[in-house]
């Protein structure tokens, strides 16, 4: 990239979101560009994560997370299939603590329902104990279409696929600055500057940063991070798949679950806690005895000594920790230079919508290009 060069696209942030966007838009564009500030794509919250597809259960009807979520999914099943990405339609249980919870899980059904989400129903526990012996709950919503997937190979193929279409996809490049002059945009980078006649923020957790570099003020990240605990191999087949708490009542996040990942790891986690740094990812050992609390009213062989500290992951949170309201991700073109969009708040279900997002920002880009 040389100062002289001006860019059809330039994408800040090479996350599944970001290299979601390379790969469909270079479909369509030469001189695609993406910068990513780590030394390699998908270090930060999107290889950070349960790793889950989800089916879309959650969400306000209406919302961008449905949206996304519900059509990512089945796009994504389909892509992993294509590409010989590693993942598998486990199918997931969120259970209730005793018969008294009915009314939430048919609340939650019901929205799924609206979402479009199929083949969710409530199960009684005979149905649960043939799929999970260990969990002892007497009622749970299935959701048969959730899954997992391996969130560093989907990086790695939308970053192949990206790159055979010609997209330039530059690590260890930190966007540091932008500006607009006669409606073009000019990027800078630690070494040089770039023009671009669209550019987009998918920064993950500092996309609020990135959109200020514009002007654009209006959002913040709270970021909260999202520890978990694994169980050593002898242990890891107490539980077979996905098995969910009811949702967190503050919104904070989906409870701590059980998540058998594609290696066979049993994970526990993730607790939501918001944390000052953006780069704190420091896992607390205290935390195990939480997470215990919680995952063993599910699994009652579940013992202590079997949990020990795992990763943890940041999440890109709109609102703070107080404010217990829904917060939707926000996709849209910058209100004063429509050539830049914006991606913000990309939080769960991101992983699960990646392709979806990529496939709306590239419309919304091609349309001002
Ligand atoms: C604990 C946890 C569990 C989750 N579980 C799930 C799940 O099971 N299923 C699901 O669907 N979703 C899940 N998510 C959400 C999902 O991981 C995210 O929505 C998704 O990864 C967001 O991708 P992204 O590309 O927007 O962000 P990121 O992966 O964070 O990528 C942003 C990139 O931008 C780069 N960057 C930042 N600033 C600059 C700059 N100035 N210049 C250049 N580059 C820059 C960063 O280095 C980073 O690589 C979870 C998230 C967390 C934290």
């Amino acid at each position: 990239m040389s100062s002289h060069e001006i860019a059809n696209v330039v994408i800040i942030g090479g996350g599944v979101v970001g290299t979601a966007i390379a790969a469909e838009i270079s479909r369509h564009y030469d001189d695609v560009f993406l910068l990513e500030a780590m030394p390699r794509l998908g270090l930060g919250s999107s290889t950070r994560n349960s790793g889950v597809i989800h089916a879309g259960i959650y969400y306000k009807p209406g919302s961008l997370k449905a949206f996304h979520c519900v059509r990512g999914q089945e796009w994504l099943y389909e892509f992993c299939a294509r590409h010989n990405i590693p993942h598998k339609r486990t199918g997931k249980l969120i259970v209730g603590d005793s018969e008294d919870q009915l009314s939430a899980l048919q609340t939650l059904k019901e929205r799924g329902d609206q979402n479009g989400v199929v083949g969710l129903e409530i199960v009684d526990r005979s149905y649960i104990q043939r799929i999970e012996p260990n969990v002892v709950s007497p009622i749970a919503l299935n959701s048969p279409n959730t899954g997992i997937v391996d969130a560093e190979e989907l990086v790695k193929t939308l970053e192949r696929i990206a790159k055979s279409n010609g997209a330039h996809m530059l690590t260890d490049t930190r966007v540091i600055g932008a500006e607009v002059k006669n409606g073009l945009v000019t990027i800078r980078t630690q070494r040089e500057e770039v023009g671009a006649r669209a550019v987009i923020n998918s920064a993950g957790l500092y996309a609020d940063e990135v959109a200020r570099m514009f002007g654009y003020d209006r959002h913040t990240i709270f970021p909260c991070r999202g520890e978990y605990a694994e169980l050593p191999p002898g242990r890891s087949q107490i539980i077979n798949g996905l098995v969910y708490p009811l949702p967190l009542p503050t919104g904070h996040g989906l409870g701590v679950h059980f998540t058998k990942n594609l290696a066979g790891t049993l994970l526990v986690g993730p607790n939501a806690r918001y944390v000052k740094m953006k780069e704190d990812y420091e896992n607390d050992r205290a935390e195990l005895i939480t997470f215990y609390e919680s995952a063993v009213k599910m699994v009652p062989s579940l013992r202590l000594e079997d949990l020990r500290p795992s990763y943890s992951g940041l999440r890109a949170r709109l609102l703070p920790e107080h404010d217990h309201s829904f917060a939707d991700f926000v996709i849209g073109h910058d209100p004063q230079w429509p050539s830049v969009i914006h991606c913000i708040g990309i939080e769960s279900p991101g992983l699960t919508s990646c392709l979806s997002i990529g496939a709306s920002v590239s419309q919304m880009a091609r349309e001002i290009l």
